[in-house]
């Protein structure tokens, strides 16, 4: 990444308290994002993506959740370190965020003008008259029609995809540096879904502002990403510029990942292929790679020792994976994998069950 991160996130531990004991939901997360840059967070229901996203806004209820360590450095401040005062700051004036549902976002008693406007005078000196032209020209820049009279509806007089525009126009109203969409299209339908991430691409490039999309849909990351993170049972398992990681992927959950989309050239060869298993319990993670119960090409090492981070040739892009080291088997030892090797051969000497993909 050139130039300084406007978020970087280093070494991210999160649990939860529960009755049944300690559940580490996000264990040891690292990622960046660069100044205007779109970054998607991807993975399953349950990896941690959502609260990784929530630990960065500090939405998070502590207890029952609480952060074990690591840091949220936004333009070099950690945010962990900040005030409940001086995280209101930052919150809705530099990050703010767009859930999966913007009916619960909105305010049902309000009209969707006066909320847009009150969160620009909150933040902003400007008057009452400014703030409602404000909310305005939000709506209109995010392609709500006839704005000037819709300013003035309520959001039960909105569909769920002008729902989701409103709420986007409410983030971006006081011009952050980051904005964090969760899961933003998921309650919507396909066309209105492509509409909504054709908007924030086109707010991204026009407004500067930099985007955390997370998501579980990989159809949605090709579309707009700049770069991705894939999350798996609470660790960052890949990374990756968006054309290497659709292209050159390295990890088995990846790969996963990617052939359980649905494809046009693929629709003659029959159904999706599912990732068999489940995720492991984070009551319990496993003690090496936590995608070994599910991982067809699982080593012996893969169930002894987590996979160290190894960075392969595409600038950005990088793995945990044990086939990805030099001293991976030479049937599994990848073109790429070349260099000092992280373990001895005899670690890595069981053969998997079948070869990797070509
Ligand atoms: Fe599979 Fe081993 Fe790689 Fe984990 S480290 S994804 S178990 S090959």
């Amino acid at each position: 990444m050139a130039g300084a991160p406007l978020l970087e996130v280093r070494d991210l531990q999160v649990v939860f308290h529960t009755y049944a004991g300690l559940v580490q939901a996000v264990r040891g997360v690292s990622f960046a994002i660069a100044p205007g840059e779109m970054l998607a967070v991807v993975g399953e229901s349950g990896c941690g993506k959502s609260v990784t996203a929530q630990t960065i806004l500090r939405l998070l209820p502590t207890p029952p959740a609480e952060v074990t360590g690591g840091q949220i450095l936004f333009e070099g401040r950690d945010l962990l370190k900040l005030s409940e005062r001086e995280m209101q700051q930052v919150r809705g004036e530099q990050i703010t965020v767009v859930f999966q549902d913007p009916i619960s976002a909105l305010n049902p008693t309000a009209t969707v003008g006066s909320q847009i406007a009150e969160v620009v005078t909150l933040h902003e000196s400007v008057t009452r008259k400014q703030a409602w032209q404000r909310a305005v020209e939000m709506l209109q820049l995010v392609g709500i029609p006839d704005a000037v009279q819709r300013a003035h509806q309520y959001p039960h007089q909105f569909s769920g995809g002008m729902r989701q525009r409103a709420m986007i126009a409410l983030a971006l109203a006081c011009r952050p540096k980051l904005l964090i969409a969760d899961e933003p299209t998921t309650a919507l339908d396909v066309t209105v879904q492509a509409q909504i991430l054709a908007l924030l691409k086109r707010l991204q490039k026009e407004t500067g502002a930099a985007v955390l999309l997370i998501t579980h849909d990989l159809g949605v990351v090709a579309e707009v990403a700049d770069r991705v993170v894939v999350m798996y049972a609470g660790e960052v398992i890949e990374q990756a510029p968006l054309e290497p990681l659709f292209y050159a992927p390295r990890h088995p959950y990846t790969w996963g990942l990617l052939r359980s989309v649905p494809r046009l050239d693929r629709m003659r060869q029959g159904a999706l292929e599912p990732i068999e298993g489940t995720p492991p319990d984070l009551l319990d993670p496993p003690s090496g790679c936590a995608f070994a119960p599910r991982c067809r090409y699982a080593l012996r090492i893969c169930r002894q020792m987590p996979p160290i981070e190894q960075q392969v040739e595409t600038e950005g892009h990088s793995v945990r994976c044990w086939l990805n080291d030099p001293a991976a088997p030479a049937g599994l030892r990848r073109p790429w994998a070349e260099g000092e090797a992280a373990v001895s051969q005899e670690d890595l000497s069981l053969q998997p069950r079948s070869a990797p993909p070509q």
